[in-house]
C-alpha cells in the first residue's frame, strides 16, 4: 500500500540516513524473538546468530487503556512509514506494564485501527508484560553492579528530598545500603513481604543533576495489583520509564521515536540502557530515542480524561461516534486511511510543537474522497417539483456520470418521471439578486435531465410551500442533439419522487465549536457545537439502496457521505456526512 509519491525529508529521515551511512547496524544479531543477549545463544526458536535482515526497527507502542486518536495515527503513519520506506520493520508492541485497567476490547480495538489504516506488523506483535522476568533479572543486576538501591523512605520524604528545577535533591539515607542489603530487600518485596509503597528500587545516578530525572529515578514500586496478561504473580511493577528502553532494547528496535514530552528522559533511557548492555546483558547498538512533536488540532480534543468525560456523560453516542476524535469514530464517520496516511505525510514531521488546523485534516479526506468517491444524487430537503405536462403513467432513464474526472467509471441510469424531489432551497417565490435557480417563469436545467420552466407554486393553509410546478421542455434531455437549444443559467439536482430511496442521513459536523475547546479554564462541554449532528430523512437516488457499508460517495452539491458501517441494512442503508463539500469554518 506503499503510497507512490517521493517522501518529504525530516529530522527523523536525517538521523536514519546517518546511521545506515555509517553502517551503525551491520553487526546487530536478533534471535527474532524479543530477549537479552544471553538469549541469542539460548534459541527462542530464531537462528541465534542471524543477522536482522531488516534495516531498520520502529515499533508503536499503545498502552491498552483506551482507544486511538487522531494523535496515535500520526505517530503510527510514522513509525510504520519508515519501516517500508527503509526495508524495516515496525512492532505493534502493547506497553502493558501497568496493572490498572487494560482491558482486551482496548486491544482488539488497537489491533483493528492499525490495521485499518493499512499497516501490517507482520509477526511482530508484542506485549511488553511478557518481559516482566527480564526487567526483574535487569533490576538485579543494577543493585548488584552498584547502580540501583532500595530506598526505604515515604513518598513524602523521597518527594522532599528530590530538590528543584534550580536546586540538587538530598541523597536518601539508603543510598549508602550495600548491594547485598537492597538485594536481600528487593527480593523480599517481590515475595511480597512488605506493604504497598513501603520501599521503592532506585537508579543510584546522581542527586545534583540539572536534571531531575536523573535524580536517583523510581525504577520498581510495590504495588498489590491483578495483571491482565500475569495475574497476581507479581506484586512488584517496574515504572514506564524504566520498563519502556529495556522493551525497546529487548526488540531490538533502532529508532525509538516518542513525543517531545519525553526529552527530558532521554539521558536516562541512554544511561540505563548503557549500564545493562556494560553488564553483556543487552547487545549494541543500542536503541535511540528520538523525540517529535505530538499532533495538536484545532477544534479538536485528544486528552484521554476529556474524551472519557464526553462518553461517560453521554454528549457523544460511544467511542465510535463519528465526531469523536478516535479513529474508530474516523472509520464511521467516512474518513479514509488514505487521508489519514496523506495528512500525516503533510504535515510532517517536526521538533517543535505546533497546531494545525482541523481544515488540513478535512481537506486530506476532502480530496481523497474527490479522487475516489463515485458521485449520486441526494435531496437533502426534499419538495416536491411537478412536470404538469409529463405524462402521470410514463417514466424514461436519464444517464449520469459516476465521476466526472474518470470517464473509466462509467454512468448509470436515473430514473424520471413526472414528480421529482428537489431541494427546497432551490426556489424562491421571490427570488433575490443573482438567483438563476427556480422561480416563476425561470428556466433551469434539471441536472443530467431536462430543461424546465417554473409556473409557480403550491401552498398549504399556513403559506408553507408543499409543491413546486414546472413545464418540461422535451428535445431538452441532456445526451440529446436538442440538450443545448436553450440555454439557461441554474443547474439543479433531482431524483424521481416514486422511485427514491428515502433514508436516514446524519449531517454531521465539528464536535466543537471554538478552536481550543476548553481553553482559559473553561469546561469543554460549554465548548460543543450544538449543531454537530443533525439526522433528517433525505430522498436520495434510487441506486444508493443497494450501497455497502462503508462506501463513500459524493452527493453532488452537498458532500461526502458514508454509508453506516453499524446501523445499515443490506438493502437500508443509512448514511453519515464525513465532510461537506467546501471548507465553510475556515472563512468563519
Ligand atoms: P496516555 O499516556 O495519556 O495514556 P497516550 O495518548 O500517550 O495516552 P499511548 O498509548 O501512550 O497513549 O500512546 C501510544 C503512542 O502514541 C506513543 O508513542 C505516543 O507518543 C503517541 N501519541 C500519543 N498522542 C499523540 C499525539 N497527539 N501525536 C502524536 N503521537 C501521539
Ligand atoms: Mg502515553
Amino acid at each position: 500500500m506503499a503510497d507512490t509519491d517521493a517522501k518529504a525529508s525530516n529530522f527523523i529521515r536525517n538521523i536514519i540516513d546517518a546511521d545506515l551511512a555509517a553502517n551503525k547496524f551491520a553487526q546487530r544479531r536478533w534471535s527474532g524473538q524479543p530477549g537479552p543477549a544471553t538469549s541469542l545463544k539460548v534459541s527462542h526458536g530464531g537462528t541465534p546468530s542471524e543477522i536482522d535482515t531488516a534495516k531498520i526497527r520502529t515499533r508503536f507502542p499503545p498502552e491498552p487503556n483506551g482507544y486511538l486518536h487522531y494523535g496515535h495515527a500520526k505517530s503510527i503513519c510514522l513509525n510504520f512509514g519508515l519501516a517500508l520506506d527503509y526495508a524495516g520493520a515496525c512492532h505493534l508492541r502493547f506497553d502493558d506494564t501497568n496493572p490498572e485497567k487494560e482491558e482486551q476490547e482496548y486491544v482488539d480495538s488497537i489491533v483493528d485501527a492499525v490495521k485499518w489504516l493499512g499497516f501490517d506488523w507482520g509477526p511482530n506483535l508484542y506485549y511488553a508484560s511478557n518481559y516482566f522476568d527480564w526487567m526483574y533479572e535487569f533490576a538485579e543486576y543494577l543493585i548488584q553492579s552498584g547502580n540501583a538501591y532500595v530506598d526505604s523512605q515515604s513518598a513524602d520524604e523521597m518527594r522532599a528530598s528530590r530538590g528543584t528545577l534550580t536546586e540538587g535533591g538530598k541523597a536518601s539515607p539508603y543510598r549508602s545500603r550495600s548491594a547485598a542489603e537492597s538485594l536481600a530487600l528487593f527480593r523480599r518485596m517481590k515475595a511480597g513481604e512488605f506493604a504497598d509503597g513501603a520501599h521503592v528500587l532506585r537508579a543510584k545516578i546522581d542527586m545534583a543533576s540539572g536534571n531531575i530525572n536523573l535524580r536517583d529515578p523510581a525504577i520498581y514500586r510495590i504495588k498489590r495489583a491483578t495483571h491482565h496478561n500475569t495475574g497476581d504473580k507479581w506484586c512488584l511493577y517496574p515504572m514506564y520509564t524504566y520498563a519502556h528502553p529495556i522493551e525497546d532494547a529487548l526488540e531490538n528496535i533502532t529508532h525509538s521515536i516518542c513525543t517531545l514530552e519525553f526529552e527530558d528522559q532521554r539521558p536516562f533511557y541512554d544511561w540505563l540502557l548503557d549500564k545493562l548492555a556494560e553488564g553483556g546483558l543487552l547487545q549494541r547498538p543500542l536503541p535511540q530515542q528520538i523525540e517529535f512533536a505530538r499532533l495538536n488540532l484545532s477544534y479538536v480534543v485528544l486528552s484521554k480524561r476529556k474524551l472519557i468525560q464526553l462518553v461517560e456523560e453521554k454528549r457523544v453516542d460511544g467511542w465510535d461516534d463519528p465526531r469523536m476524535p478516535t479513529l474508530v469514530g474516523a472509520r464511521r464517520r467516512g474518513f479514509t486511511p488514505e487521508g489519514f496516511r496523506r495528512f500525516a505525510e503533510m504535515i510532517g514531521v517536526a521538533k517543535a510543537d505546533a497546531w494545525i488546523d482541523m481544515s488540513v485534516l478535512e481537506g486530506c479526506m476532502r480530496d481523497h474522497m474527490n479522487e475516489t468517491a463515485e458521485r449520486r444524487i441526494a435531496v437533502l430537503d426534499p419538495v416536491k417539483l411537478v412536470i404538469e405536462n409529463y405524462p402521470e403513467e410514463d417514466e424514461e432513464l436519464c444517464e449520469a456520470p459516476n465521476h466526472p474526472q474518470k470517464p473509466e467509471l462509467g454512468k448509470r441510469p436515473i430514473p424520471f418521471s413526472k414528480e421529482l424531489w428537489i431541494e427546497r432551497e432551490d426556489f424562491a417565490e421571490t427570488p433575490p439578486k443573482g438567483y438563476f435557480r427556480l422561480f416563476p417563469g425561470n428556466t433551469v436545467r434539471l441536472r443530467y435531465g431536462f430543461v424546465v420552466k417554473c409556473t409557480g407554486c403550491v401552498k398549504d393553509d399556513t403559506g408553507h410551500i408543499t409543491a413546486v410546478h414546472c413545464i418540461y421542455l422535451p428535445e431538452t434531455k441532456s445526451g440529446t442533439p436538442g440538450a443545448d437549444s436553450v440555454k439557461v443559467k441554474g443547474n439543479i439536482h433531482w431524483v424521481s419522487a416514486k422511485h427514491a430511496y428515502a433514508a436516514e442521513v446524519r449531517l454531521y459536523d465539528r464536535l466543537f465549536k471554538v478552536e481550543s475547546p476548553g481553553a482559559g479554564g473553561r469546561d469543554v462541554i460549554d465548548d460543543l457545537n450544538p449543531e454537530s449532528k443533525r439526522v433528517i430523512t433525505a430522498q436520495l437516488e434510487p441506486a444508493l439502496k443497494d450501497a455497502q457499508a462503508e462506501e463513500r460517495f459524493q452527493f453532488e452539491r452537498h458532500g461526502y457521505f458514508v454509508a453506516d458501517r453499524i446501523d445499515s441494512k443490506s438493502g437500508t442503508p443509512v448514511f453519515n456526512r464525513a465532510v461537506t463539500l467546501k471548507d465553510s469554518w475556515t472563512a468563519k
